[in-house]
């Protein structure tokens, strides 16, 4: 789950992190009377979305007065903002942070995350901060250092020195940078976060260290502990089906292409995207229904596949299980008559109860291409979505 920078903010405050003062506001005059409030200018009004890049997309400006900020959130708030994240699509800009803002001298990057490579959590740090850091990996990757973090002792004092001399910081920094990354440390572990990422962090020029962006990711499986952080999901900024699904317990992924897919199982969904690409086609999403799925969930499983307009065709590919085959079929009729199925629709079905499941669809009476493995399956649909276009 994403939460905005202004949250993430809110956040490492309370854990000691120097952050700006700031608020986030609705509309203009709250705006206004914000920057008032946050005392002395010059002010930075910020375009509170799900997505970085905003300073190069018109998404974070400087105001000199009150009357500026307004006018900055007069033109931001409802904007649609296209960074290199949000796709062409962009997003709708519904709330902005009005922030205290900084003389910067230098901007770095810090970021933790999961090293899956270690299992353990690892500091990533780099002097060349503010940019993109995908580009300083790919360019210079000797500018980008990582600090592994030993789990059952934490951060170390000394690996936080170590950070903030290969930084290059001062003396009087370095001071700073331990207690700083030490707390960013407990914020990971205690709000249980699957991403911490400070870009930039910024020397001032009157000597001090200051998060000015930050985002926050966290482990969906942990949420049910962090009730602050789960309030804190803005659905406007989220798939719509993707939320329809995690309601009923599925996972579904929205992606480019127009072949719906319908799998249990994270491995099979990935090797059913596979071969739909193998036969030249391209998913449109992927819903894992998972290992016991009920008719119920199976069937607003398959609705939801079914209200994605691109969609031109849908594959199911089950390995009955613990899942039984006759479900999932039950499931696919009753959707099918509820909501009505115009794409082809290929069904490939193996395992438990596969005999009744195929009968089940074979009496239905609907217009269903049955497969018998996953390359006729996935060669099928292709081809039935060719020929309907
Ligand atoms: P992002 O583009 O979405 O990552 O948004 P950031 O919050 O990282 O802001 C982008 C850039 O705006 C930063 O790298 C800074 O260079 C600049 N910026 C942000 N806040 C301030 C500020 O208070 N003062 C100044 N001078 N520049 C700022
Ligand atoms: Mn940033």
């Amino acid at each position: 789950m994403n939460i905005h920078e202004y949250q993430a903010k809110e956040i490492l405050r309370r854990y000691g992190v120097p952050v700006p003062d700031g608020h986030v506001v609705y509309n203009s005059n709250s705006a206004r009377d914000w920057a008032k409030r946050l005392g002395e200018g010059p002010w930075v009004v910020k375009a509170q979305i799900h997505a970085g890049g905003r300073g190069k997309g018109g998404g974070v400006k400087l105001a000199r007065t009150p009357d500026e900020v307004k006018k900055l959130a007069v033109d931001m708030i409802g904007m649609t903002l296209v960074t290199h994240q949000t796709g062409p699509e962009g997003k709708h800009v519904k709330r902005v942070l009005v922030e205290k803002g900084c003389n910067i001298d230098k901007e770095y990057y810090l970021s933790f995350l999961v090293d899956r490579g270690t299992s353990r959590v690892t500091l990533m740090a780099s002097a060349a901060g503010g940019m993109d850091i995908e580009k300083v990996a790919e360019e210079t990757p000797e500018q980008i250092f990582f600090e592994s973090i030993d789990p059952l002792i934490g951060m170390a004092p000394f690996q936080a020195r170590k950070v903030a001399f290969k930084l290059g910081l001062g003396m009087a920094q370095v001071k700073q940078a331990v207690p700083l990354l030490m707390n960013l440390y407990r914020v990971f572990v205690e709000e249980d976060c699957s991403l911490l990422e400070i870009n930039p962090l910024v020397l001032t020029k009157e000597g001090n260290l200051l998060c000015i962006d930050a985002k926050l990711n966290f482990d969906d499986n942990a949420l049910f502990r962090h009730r602050v952080i789960r309030d804190m999901r803005d659905y406007d900024e989220e798939d719509h089906n993707e939320i329809e699904a995690s309601q009923y317990d599925l996972s579904y992924i929205a992606l480019d292409g127009n072949i719906g897919c319908l799998v249990n199982g994270a491995g099979l969904a990935m090797a059913t995207m596979d071969i739909i690409k193998h036969y030249g086609g391209e998913p449109a999403n992927f819903l894992d229904v998972g290992g016991g799925a009920t008719i119920e969930r199976v069937t607003e499983a398959f609705k939801i596949i079914l209200s994605d307009a691109k969609v031109k065709g849908i594959l199911v590919n089950i390995f009955g299980g613990i899942m039984k085959c006759d479900v999932i079929a039950t499931g696919v009729i009753e959707a099918a008559k509820q909501v009505g199925v115009k794409v082809p629709l290929v069904v490939r079905l193996e395992g438990t109860n596969v005999a009744k499941g195929k009968q089940l669809l074979a009496e239905s009476g609907l217009n269903i291409l049955s497969a018998d493995g996953m390359a006729d399956a996935a060669e099928k649909i292709v081809k039935a979505v060719r020929a309907a276009a």
